[in-house]
């Protein structure tokens, strides 16, 4: 079997009887098996519910082959391990959750097991979802499938790598300021974030609440849409989740794009990005008008505050958010003589140096005295973001950018640099504070080393069936989506 199987291949496959879901499961376990333990996408495998959860899906399967009401029966997927499934390790690469175990399934996870999905693993990721690169994980770095020396991206750096290595066909991650799109570049496939509201958080361990949203990573675009298709929709559990229909997004994919109005933010192309980079993505742009679409230049001008705004925003929500882990309520407790001191000893050694930083600094900005100067401030200019994007999303249908500035880094590269790492995120967080919806797919490689390149889309809020076939349009004319790591 092709490690770059797509679930819409796999689907067939299975469905006219060419192969059984446990054969499948077993192509991906010996696969995982053969190099997960240098890669480290996977911080848990569960081979023996796996093999059982295929073997009810061979059986399902036998009994009616055309199970169209579960569209991913029998195949396997990868988890981020910061989102529940019931009695499965949701450590959220934390020293503090090391031992904990999930009591409950997220949303998510209830509707992929529905869908007929073998949960294969639970991918890893920075420690609670905070960084970009999976370097701050208690589980240990995850490593590039392209390249061992070079970080997957982050924070769902494990579930990108996991599908880029062929362990799965399709994970979902979490995307709080990128860390679906962004990783989904640096390992070459696809990764979107939903529009805000889209998908149940119910379940995902919260970082800021007002930016998380969870989605797919897949091998394509069509895949993608699947995944959305099963995870999206209303959720009582999480009063967030709109309660809106939601359509069936592989229905546009194919339709023609002449005429769909494309917006580059004059922004986002400025000096410092990587020449290679600009390359691959001005070579997207050459093939969108070739499509027919109309390319039109864009203008949002509070873009130099995103990122300023972003880390007072997202530390904020996660100092308030983080509180729970206390020793008592949650984490791994450290005595100590009296209740503070159990505090203290407790987050001190669960936490690591990122985590704590940002509980430090979202202190900080909500405390009496800077709360104005900061947090509401922050606020303020989120809505000046967010209008920005409303006139650009006036004048055109989608934006394109590159998803990150530069390929992967080298591991070691950025780990003592905080600010430089946070830079990394300037094309993937605004989408975020807007709460609108964003693709990265694959569209180059750089050479020397050949590491993947990854186009942005982003699309009106709820307006996911025309980023997904402006998405699908792209990947179709052209083969970046084929590659698969050597
Ligand atoms: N890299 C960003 C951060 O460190 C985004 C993380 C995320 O989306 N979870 O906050």
């Amino acid at each position: 079997m092709d490690t770059h199987e797509s679930i819409s291949s796999l689907q067939a496959r299975l469905q006219q009887g060419e192969t059984t879901s446990r054969d499948i499961v077993s192509t991906y376990l010996n696969r995982i098996e053969a190099s997960n333990s240098e890669l480290n996408a996977l911080i848990h495998v569960d081979t023996d519910g796996a093999l059982a959860q295929a073997d009810a899906a061979d059986k399902a399967l036998a009994a009616n082959p055309k199970t169209t009401d579960k569209p991913l029966i029998g195949l396997p997927v990868a988890i981020k391990a910061n989102i529940a499934e019931k009695g499965q390790p949701l450590t959220c690469a934390s020293k503090m959750l090391e031992n904990f175990v999930a009591p409950y399934d997220a949303t998510v996870v209830s509707k992929l097991k529905d869908a007929g999905a073998v949960i294969i693993g639970r991918a890893n990721l920075d420690e609670f979802a905070m960084g970009s690169s999976t370097e701050n994980s208690s589980s240990g770095v995850t490593r590039n499938p392209w390249s061992k020396e070079h970080i997957p991206g982050g924070s769902s750096g494990g579930s990108a790598a996991a599908v880029s290595a062929g362990y799965c066909a399709g994970s979902l991650g979490s995307d709080t300021g990128g860390s679906i799109r962004q990783p989904a570049s640096f390992c070459g496939c696809v990764g979107m974030k939903p529009s805000y509201g889209r998908v149940s958080r119910f379940g995902l361990t919260a970082f800021a609440s007002s930016l998380d949203q969870i989605g797919p990573l897949t091998l394509g675009v069509r895949d993608a849409a699947t995944m959305l298709n099963v995870i999206a929709g209303h959720d009582e559990l999480d009063s967030t989740s709109v309660p809106q229909d939601v359509e069936d997004f592989t229905q546009t994919l194919g339709e023609d794009i002449k005429g769909l109005k494309v917006g580059l933010p004059k922004e986002y192309f400025v000096d410092g990005m990587d020449p290679q980079v600009k390359s691959a993505v001005d070579a997207a742009i050459v093939q969108y008008s070739k499509l027919g679409a109309e390319i039109e230049e864009v203008s949002l001008p509070h873009t130099d505050y995103a990122i300023a705004t972003y880390y007072i925003i997202c530390t904020a929500e996660a100092s308030a958010n983080l509180a729970r882990f206390d020793g008592i309520r949650y984490g791994a407790r450290v005595d100590g003589k009296d209740p503070v001191e159990l505090y203290s000893k407790t987050r001190g050694a669960g936490f690591g140096s990122e985590v704590k930083r940002r509980i430090m600094l979202g202190t900080y900005v909500l405390s009496s005295g800077y709360y104005d100067a900061y947090y509401l401030r922050a606020q303020k200019v989120r809505t000046l973001i967010r209008q920005d994007f409303q006139k650009a999303f006036e004048k055109v249908d989608i934006l394109l950018t590159p998803t990150v500035p530069t390929p992967a880094f080298k591991i070691g590269e950025k780990s003592m640099d905080p600010l430089q790492m946070y830079l990394t995120d300037i094309f993937t967080i605004s989408s975020n504070l807007v709460g609108n919806c964003g693709i990265s797919l694959p569209c180059g490689f750089s050479e020397n080393p050949e590491l993947p390149i990854g186009l942005q889309l982003m699309g009106k809020s709820f307006e996911e069936s025309k980023l997904l076939k402006s998405a699908y349009a792209f990947e179709q004319s052209t083969d970046w989506h084929q590659a698969s790591p050597r």
